[in-house]
């Protein structure tokens, strides 16, 4: 389809750059000395302690709705640095457990961040970090889904998935629909009992490996669903896309499922009444909710996402409130 572009595909050509931004050092660096609470910060990171994030857990549970906690940070190269991100998990974990939102909260990790990057021994170290985090997590009766980050880590990601779950089989995966393998690892992954969270995918990824056009990653996004809602597993649909949200809530009830087997998934800040909403008519909605120091490449990948944000981000950059 050739003719005008529309806005949102002129949107979506900041796409690349700020996803490029988000492994820039430079940038980091200037833009992190922003306090988490200069606003475009704030909307998408409730802030930097366990005790920000467990006070957001608290009031989301309030409203019917469940958290994933992230503890913000990837790609670290630093042993140290990976047992750090451990420790503050542990801390999540127990004070979790303290203000009693187990029931309701779990964890969301990256390998990245607990050592998978570090050459030679990094996806052994990730997968005992992992194990020590899933201990925790099920010592303190709840759950960890290993985040999946851009598609060079996919294999081993699944691999480490693989090996958590033989003693952690409540252990989340997330597959991303823009990959084009990712139909095939639903159907790997739709057994019973597997939890699989379905995003779109927040990577920049070449054409050799992911869908490039929206309308593309949208279609694989609709095949995903079908396979998963139809599987045995327990499907965690993560978008805000009001089609996504639709068409999976029909595919649902067409697979004969309750609302209790598959659950809907949004991150903190975004569609914050729509999450309230699917609560309010019995869905299950989890929210994900990012904290800590590192946020810089989380909220260059949600810029990405919806660049029209640039310019409050740009605001409150220069105002440094
Ligand atoms: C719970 C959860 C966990 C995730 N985990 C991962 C992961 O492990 N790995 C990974 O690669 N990706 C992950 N993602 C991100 C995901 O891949 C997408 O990049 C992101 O969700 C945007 O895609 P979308 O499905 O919402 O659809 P889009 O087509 O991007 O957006 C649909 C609509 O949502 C709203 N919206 C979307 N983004 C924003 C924003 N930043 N600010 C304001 N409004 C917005 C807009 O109304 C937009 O029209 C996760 C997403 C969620 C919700």
């Amino acid at each position: 389809m050739g003719g005008r572009r529309s806005s949102l595909d002129r949107m979506s050509l900041l796409r690349q750059p700020l996803l490029l931004l988000a492994r820039s050092s430079r940038v980091k660096g200037l833009v992190s000395s922003m306090p988490v609470s200069a606003g475009i910060v704030r909307s998408y990171v409730p802030g930097e302690a366990t005790e920000d994030a467990v006070r957001a857990t608290a009031q989301l549970v309030d409203d019917h709705l469940r958290v994933s906690l992230d503890y913000l940070g990837e790609d670290t190269l630093d042993a140290d640095q990976a047992e750090a991100t451990v420790q503050a998990y542990l801390d999540a974990l127990a004070t979790l457990s303290a203000h009693k939102l187990t029931r309701s909260a779990e964890v969301s990790v990256k390998l990245s961040a607990v050592g998978q990057a570090i050459p030679h021994h990094g996806q052994k170290l990730a997968l005992e970090n992992a194990r020590t985090i899933c201990r925790a997590a099920r010592n303190a009766g709840t759950t960890v889904t290993l985040d999946m980050e851009d598609h060079t880590t996919t294999d081993a990601t699944l691999a480490t998935l693989r090996e958590l779950r033989k003693d952690f089989p409540e252990t989340g995966a997330v597959l991303q629909a823009y990959l084009h393998r990712t139909e095939g690892d639903c159907r790997a992954l739709a057994y019973e009992g597997s939890r699989v969270r379905l995003c779109k995918g927040a990577y920049d990824e070449p054409a050799e490996v992911a869908f490039q056009s929206r309308l593309e990653v949208d279609k694989s996004y609709v095949r995903c669903l079908k396979v998963l809602l139809a599987g045995q597993g327990y499907p965690m649909i993560a978008t805000h896309d009001p089609r996504m949200i639709k068409i999976a809530s029909s595919l649902a009830s067409r697979n004969g499922r309750d609302p209790g087997s598959y659950e809907f998934q949004m991150l903190y800040g975004i569609r914050p009444d729509e999450q309230r909403r699917l609560a309010a008519a019995g869905e299950t909605v989890r929210v994900y909710v990012p904290y800590g120091s590192e946020w810089y490449g989380y909220l260059m990948r949600r810029l990405a996402e919806r660049p029209q944000n640039l310019t409050f981000f740009v605001r409150s950059l220069v105002s440094k409130k």
